[in-house]
């Protein structure tokens, strides 16, 4: 007899992953065990270092050899799997990688996985104007084709390295890299560095890189620094051109660099959806044809229209999980997979496609008028709270504790005001509303 219980693909087995296919086997009345896909041979995604990053963007993470997390344990974990209480709140890269296997574990999710399966095209089999059914198309040593009622795509966002247009930079003759090549700081001994940027990584390998490098210049647009760096790191606006030796910044001013490190961010990338409409035009807005709304790059996204960041607009049985920016990923996961899988069930209506189609082009018009790149389209920052509030709120599950905000926002403040020394912040949450802190003045 057949099953009546919806099958789902996940793709990828990072954390959003590993948390879809959590919630999937929690759910055993309505679901079929998740088909997990996943192009390397180990759960963790982001999480899994690579010594020898090879280029090929799909084999490696952008983990750096002594990276530790930038925001505390308390708050990255999910809420219903802690991290062993006797680490520090600030953890080394390998501890998280831990973590995740033994969320794996505890949950049973590892049986479910297919390691060394890449996912090379997915596309809707279309019904009465509905999908009824997606075809995945695997690759491992052949390639297989399975079909589902549902996709949860979770293949993360730190992958495809973003690289800006920079006049004559194929003459520069020093090397030039993305921080998703970077593992340790020893190799750039004595050498003059110029790392474009200032997010997280800018910071976090500026200052590895004093350590070693003679010169450190920190080039970016933003805000001039709140803290005092190490004495051989400066600042210079951003680089815009480059000579053979010599980068020059927005402002005319030359530097002579060695290196060129670009901490630029990724691109979304979804190479498994083909373009046209025999595959379901998925990333296509195509929608937005005829209206009022400027509209040059969105041929060129790699973004897929969503309904609350979440749900494609057009197909509601296909969830992009934790593709927003700027969040504390595994918690919005837990909230993202849990609204995701009761709107399956039925248990959370979805409004019909016009209206979400309709909610989606309000955003863009909005995120138009911020004066903001496309690619920050699903930043949510301060307002993932509310978000995770309103997805807990909407679909009935336990919403996150109020605690978390409030840690992070500290945390926030904390890292904002010296990157020097927060990692030396310990917290200990008393219960969903208040935590505590102290300094750790023992670590380096
Ligand atoms: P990923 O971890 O990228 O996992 C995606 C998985 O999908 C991978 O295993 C990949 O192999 C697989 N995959 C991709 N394409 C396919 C395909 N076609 N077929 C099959 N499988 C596929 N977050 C924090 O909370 N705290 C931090 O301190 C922090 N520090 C960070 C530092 C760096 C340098 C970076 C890059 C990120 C950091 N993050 C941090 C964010 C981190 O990425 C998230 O915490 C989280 O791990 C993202 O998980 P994910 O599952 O969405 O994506």
């Amino acid at each position: 007899m057949a099953s009546s219980r919806l099958r789902v693909a996940v793709i990828g087995a990072g954390s959003a992953g590993l948390c879809s296919a959590r919630h999937i086997l929690s759910r055993p009345l309505t679901f079929e065990p998740p088909v997990v896909y996943e192009t390397t041979g180990q759960v963790g995604g982001t999480w899994v270092y690579i010594e020898d990053p090879r280029n090929d963007f799909y084999t490696h993470s952008s983990m750096y050899r002594d990276l530790k997390t930038n925001l505390p344990k308390e708050i990255m974990e999910f809420p219903d799997f802690p991290f062993d209480p006797s680490l520090p709140s600030f953890i080394h890269h390998s501890e998280v990688l831990k973590y995740l296997e033994e969320y794996t574990d505890k949950f049973s999710i590892r049986p479910h996985i297919k390691f060394n399966t890449r996912v090379v095209s997915i596309s809707p089999v279309i019904g009465d104007h509905e999908p009824v059914s997606w075809r995945v198309t695997a690759k491992n040593r052949e390639e297989e084709v399975e079909k589902f009622d549902a996709i949860m795509v979770c293949v993360g966002h730190y992958s495809h390295p973003y690289i800006p247009e920079i006049e004559g930079l194929k003459d520069f003759q020093g090397q030039v890299m993305h921080s998703h090549f970077y593992r340790y700081p020893e190799v750039f001994s004595s050498r003059s560095v110029v790392i474009l940027g200032c997010g997280p990584s800018g910071v976090d390998i500026a200052m590895e890189l004093s350590l070693h490098a003679d010169q450190v210049i920190l080039s970016h647009r933003g805000p001039p620094l709140t803290w005092t760096p190490p004495g051989n790191i400066s600042m210079a606006p951003p680089v815009v051109s480059a000579a053979p030796n010599t980068l020059v910044c927005e402002d005319g001013r030359k530097i002579q660099a060695d290196t060129l490190i670009f901490c630029t961010g990724y691109k979304y990338n979804y190479p498994f959806f083909a373009s046209g409409a025999e595959h379901g035009d998925i990333l296509d807005w195509g929608f937005l044809e005829g209206e009022d709304i400027e509209s040059p790059d969105l041929g060129k996204g790699h973004l897929p229209p969503l309904y609350n960041q979440l749900i494609h607009a057009r197909y509601p049985t296909l969830g992009f999980i934790g593709a927003c920016k700027i969040v504390v990923p595994f918690p919005l996961v837990h909230c993202q997979a849990q609204f995701f899988l009761l709107v399956l069930e039925g248990k959370r209506p979805l409004p019909p496609p016009e209206l979400m189609l309709s909610e989606c082009r309000q955003q863009l018009i909005k995120h138009r008028a911020s004066g903001l790149p496309l690619k920050y389209l699903y930043r949510l920052g301060l307002n993932q709270w509310e978000y995770n509030q309103w997805l807990a709120d909407a679909a009935g599950f336990e919403p996150l504790a109020p605690v978390m905000r409030k840690l992070y926002e500290v945390t926030r403040d904390f890292r904002g005001s010296d990157p020097l020394i927060y990692r030396k912040l310990n917290f200990k949450i008393l219960n969903r509303e208040e935590f505590e802190m102290y300094m750790d003045e023992t670590k380096e």
